[in-house]
């Protein structure tokens, strides 16, 4: 079972107003949604969109920590006791709870009126930074993303929306390690470092946790595939 997993399609992550632009990132709104359109051709059995969500003082904005935005900085582990840390990039404020940044495009939201579109919060903890649509960067906090996609028996994941390098790479990678036969669409998602140093980079990385990157969606596998390829 196949299921589209679109994330972070929110205001603030789309130029020309977000705060957090992802550069093009507003070229893809509408072929997400020509793609959540075609969802029976396409045999998606769930559609979920992840949302960053976080609360007004979250610890990934350079305003909680008075630095400037994009400076690097050190995170320590929210366990007690737990003496590990991971430097990570100080933004810009974006994605606050129930205000204009944190809404879906306006294309996407609309769709979730009258859709049966899966939301899936992310980032709500304010002491820990999250990419990954299953879990904070430690890995201790659980999103319901995991579970809805059990719950409903997905076997393989489509992943697209924005940033491809930060989280819809990191969502890539959490659910290849979880078992999920894992692609990224490259032509539905757009990155914050476009140069090819950068990309050759994330292909690699890509590669070596075994989630695929493709230019457009592939056909879905059909019982008479096996018969197809073997030819
Ligand atoms: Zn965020």
């Amino acid at each position: 079972m196949r299921a589209l997993i679109i994330t972070d399609m929110q205001n603030d992550f789309l130029p020309p107003k977000g705060s957090l632009p992802v550069p093009h990132g507003d070229e893809i709104v509408q072929p997400i949604l020509d793609l959540i359109h075609q969802e029976e051709q396409q045999d998606f059995h769930r559609i979920v969109l992840v949302r960053d969500w976080h609360t007004r003082n979250h610890t990934s904005f350079a305003r909680s920590h008075d630095l400037p935005e994009y400076s690097q900085f050190e995170y320590k582990s929210p366990r007690p006791g737990d003496k590990s840390t991971q430097m990570g990039t100080l933004w810009p404020v974006h994605c606050v709870q129930n205000t204009w940044g944190s809404q879906l495009a306006n294309p996407l939201l609309k769709e979730t009126y009258h859709t049966h579109l899966k939301i899936v919060d992310k980032g709500f903890l304010p002491d820990r930074e999250y990419y990954s649509g299953f879990s904070d960067i430690w890995n201790f906090h659980k999103t319901e993303l995991n579970d809805y996609l059990k719950k409903h028996h997905i076997t393989e994941v489509l992943v697209v929306g924005l940033a491809l390098d930060y989280c819809v790479k990191a969502t890539a990678i959490s659910a290849a390690q979880l078992g999920y036969e894992t692609t990224i669409v490259k032509s539905l998602t757009k990155p914050i470092h476009d140069d090819e140093e950068s990309m050759a980079a994330l292909e690699k990385e890509l590669e070596q946790y075994n989630v695929k990157l493709v230019d457009e969606v592939p056909p879905h596998k059909t019982v008479g595939d096996s018969h197809t390829l073997a030819k």
